[in-house]
């Protein structure tokens, strides 16, 4: 039986997540659920946010599902999300965004945006002087290489069409540069079929507001990611929409692209969405398709039957919508 690390965390992380295992026990009995702290919680326990414990035991596991972490301000700080990502080696950030209700004025999407997730402007190197700080930015070919590889195979395993390289060579003419090419090159050499594409970072945000079919997988820098998929998942409805799988070599993390929210935090009207998507990734990741395929179904029925989640302007807060997703999922035939 494979194991799961189930890491809550901070604001609105425990109630997603709890939704999130409880649609993942619907759809399969193959795993067991290991609990461990992260993030306030872990620091009101044992004083640190990201305990040693708890990091060997997300090592220990096939895979991890966690919430969000409220960040905390000042220089001792070292956030947790950055830590593991850097500890297991989770390089890639895979954050597909897809349009399962139709929002107003805004066009559908279905975009898989594959994120550099452990070098670029998160290195956290940031040197003081009397003028100012300077932060190094490090973009390296091995790290270009693995992710550019990454967004390849995942295009081509999941029947993709082609891929756009977001950057901004134009300016940073080296380290994007560097990118760029990397990118051409494995196109050229390994990219059987796909299209491949390249566009400026800020043309790119606006074209994936305003013409969204535009791209298919886009394959980007740490910064450019983090940005881009925060715009993907307004265009489809807001970051309740978002998953996203952290993934390396060994190891991998589920999550919803969203923070902690504190400002809807024990309300009972996150949208859990997010969190439940990234439970089906999980379930992909680790070899279990069937119940991965059965969790999407049962979501995207949900939303194509008219009902909406109250970030939505429904009436379904994180319980009701939990109800429901259970019951579509107990309707289901298998596949
Ligand atoms: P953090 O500091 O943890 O990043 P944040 O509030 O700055 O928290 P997010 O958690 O990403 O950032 O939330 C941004 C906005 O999106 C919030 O106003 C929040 O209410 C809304 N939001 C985020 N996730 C959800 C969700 N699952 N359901 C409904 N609204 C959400």
């Amino acid at each position: 039986m494979k194991r799961i690390c189930v890491l809550p965390g901070d604001g609105i992380g425990p109630e997603v997540v709890e939704c999130a295992v409880s649609i993942v026990k619907g759809a399969t009995d193959d795993l067991e659920f290991v609990p461990a702290d992260i993030g306030q919680a872990a620091y009101e326990k044992v004083g640190s946010y990201l305990p040693a414990e708890t990091l060997q035991l997300m090592r220990s596991c096939d895979s991890s599902l966690f919430g969000a972490i409220t960040s905390v301000e000042g220089p001792e700080y070292d956030p947790p999300v950055l830590r593991f990502r850097k500890e297991l080696d989770l390089y890639a950030n895979l954050r597909p965004v897809r349009t399962l209700v139709q929002v107003p004025n805004r066009a559908p999407i279905d975009v898989v945006i594959v994120r550099e997730n452990s070098e670029g402007m998160y290195t956290q190197n940031e040197v003081y002087d009397d003028g100012g700080v300077t932060t190094l930015r490090r973009v390296t070919k091995k790290g270009s290489e693995r992710i550019v590889d990454f967004a390849i195979q995942y295009a081509l395993a999941n029947g993709r069409r082609g891929i756009t390289c977001v950057h901004k060579a134009n300016v940073l003419r080296a380290s994007d540069g560097l990118f760029v090419n990397i990118f051409r090159e494995q196109m050229r050499t390994r990219g059987k079929g796909l299209q491949a594409s390249e566009q400026l970072v800020d043309s790119a945000a606006m074209k994936l507001l305003t013409d969204p079919s535009a791209f298919d997988v886009i394959v980007t820098l740490n910064l450019y990611g983090d940005i881009l998929s925060d715009v993907a998942a307004g265009v489809a409805g807001g970051l309740g929409f978002a998953p996203s799988g952290n993934i390396g070599p060994k190891h991998s993390v589920f999550e919803p692209a969203h923070g902690s929210a504190p400002d809807i935090a024990g309300k009972g009207v996150a949208n859990p969405t997010a969190a439940v998507l990234a439970g089906a990734m999980m379930l992909n990741h680790i070899g279990l398709p069937e119940s991965a395929w059965r969790i999407e179904r049962a979501v995207s029925d949900f939303y194509s039957s008219g009902h909406l989640t109250t970030d939505m302007g429904g009436r379904h807060g994180s319980k009701s919508y939990t109800e429901h997703i259970l019951r579509n999922l107990a309707a289901q035939p298998h596949r």
